[in-house]
């Protein structure tokens, strides 16, 4: 699929073979997104207790997160009821912001558990947020196998953090 108008690819193209590398040696992304306390160049959005959230660098539209535990684990049997219950209220978070930050007409959230369920990153576990607008799946795709992504993953990850702040400030401002 091409995608068109996407000037900041390149960089992750490169990003994405470190990471392919790092993997080779066994080395989990995640995990390594987790430890490297790099945020901005990882596009981590945000981060809980156990928990964090970032940006797809291979986006099916604007806005894609996943939520991670960070906790490598395969599936989600493996976590304990602390970090599902901090897992899913990062979710709801994440899904007031991108509400707020792009009025989505809808979302799909889901996890792919193994290789075969079409699993990128198997060994660790994560939830796919994916905001969904009417007619995105439309014909531009479909005919002519290409995607516009309209947005740089920089300019995403600050309309995120910014709208995820202020909900913060005003659940804090409720709690007075
Ligand atoms: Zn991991």
């Amino acid at each position: 699929m091409n995608i068109l108008w996407a000037p900041w690819r390149l960089k992750y193209i490169e990003k994405f073979n470190e990471k392919s590398e790092a993997n080779e040696e066994n080395e989990c992304v995640f995990c390594k997104i987790a430890q490297e306390k790099n945020d901005d160049a990882n596009f981590v959005v945000t981060r809980s207790e156990h928990t964090f959230v970032v940006l797809n660098i291979f986006p099916y539209n604007t806005g894609h997160v996943m939520v991670v535990p960070y906790k490598h684990v395969p599936t989600i049997e493996d976590l304990t009821m602390d970090e599902l219950k901090d897992l899913m209220r990062m979710t709801k978070l994440i899904v007031k912001a991108l509400k707020k930050a792009y009025s989505p007409h809808g979302f799909n959230l889901g996890a792919n558990i193994g290789r075969d369920a079409g699993a990128g990153i198997e060994e660790h576990f994560h939830l796919h947020v994916l905001p969904r607008w009417r007619g995105d799946t439309n014909f531009m795709p479909t005919i002519s196998n290409t995607k516009v992504i309209p947005e740089d993953l920089g300019t995403t990850l600050n309309k995120i953090r910014k709208a995820l702040n202020e909900i913060l400030r005003d659940e804090r401002a409720l709690d007075l």
